[in-house]
């Protein structure tokens, strides 16, 4: 992973939350000391609770009645792309009802956005993301993880090659399963391989 405040490359650690099945993320920055402590995974529905942080996009959300009508109209949306600096946590919103005013409180919700290359518990760009095309990048966890993406990729260069559909595979975009992107693909898988650190693990 990126470290969010200095950019140097660290490793996410995933540990169990007391004793539950739930699973978070701890981060630790040997360059600038930063530890990081990720939410819960697959809790992006809910606001983010004190003592955890969240590096990726996420939405400003509040939603309650009206105090004049009571209908439940009373509801705002944001959403704030990583690296934000939100601070409000009060907006003012107008009852579709009524049309009285009235403060709404805010909540700020974590939202998966894994396509684009982050760490899910933590919301932390990868080391290993790289553009391939317009729009579109290809992104390891670790070096394990994008062994196994390189190995899918070029096994379909080979003609006839037969690759088990794995979950692994399944999940995967269908662009970067194209046959027209693969050597794009690679390209870029080389480029992460080249500039990540010896030591990144
Ligand atoms: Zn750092
Ligand atoms: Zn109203």
């Amino acid at each position: 992973m990126l470290c969010p405040r200095c950019g140097r490359v660290g490793k996410v650690r995933y540990l169990r939350i007391d004793d539950t099945s739930r699973i978070t993320a701890s981060f630790h920055c040997h360059g600038c000391h930063l530890d990081v402590r990720g939410v819960p995974l697959y809790r992006y529905a809910s606001p983010l609770q004190p003592g955890v942080d969240w590096f990726g996009a996420s939405c400003a959300q509040g939603q309650r009645s009206c105090g004049y009508c009571g209908a439940r109209g009373l509801t705002y949306c944001k959403r704030l792309d990583a690296g934000h600096g939100f601070v409000t946590r009060q907006v003012r919103v107008r009852c579709p009802g009524c049309r009285h005013e009235s403060e709404l409180t805010l909540s700020i919700v974590p939202m998966g956005d894994n396509e684009v290359g982050h760490e899910p518990a933590t919301g932390m760009r990868l080391a290993r993301s790289e553009p391939v095309m317009q729009g579109r990048s290809v992104w390891a966890y670790n070096a394990g993880h994008q062994a196994e993406l390189t190995r899918y990729v070029a096994a379909r260069l080979r003609e006839g090659a037969v690759v088990a559909n794995t979950g692994f595979v399944s999940r995967l975009p269908a662009w970067l399963k194209s046959a027209r992107h693969r050597n794009k693909v690679l390209a870029a898988l080389a480029r992460i391989e080249r500039r990540m650190p010896s030591n990144e693990e």
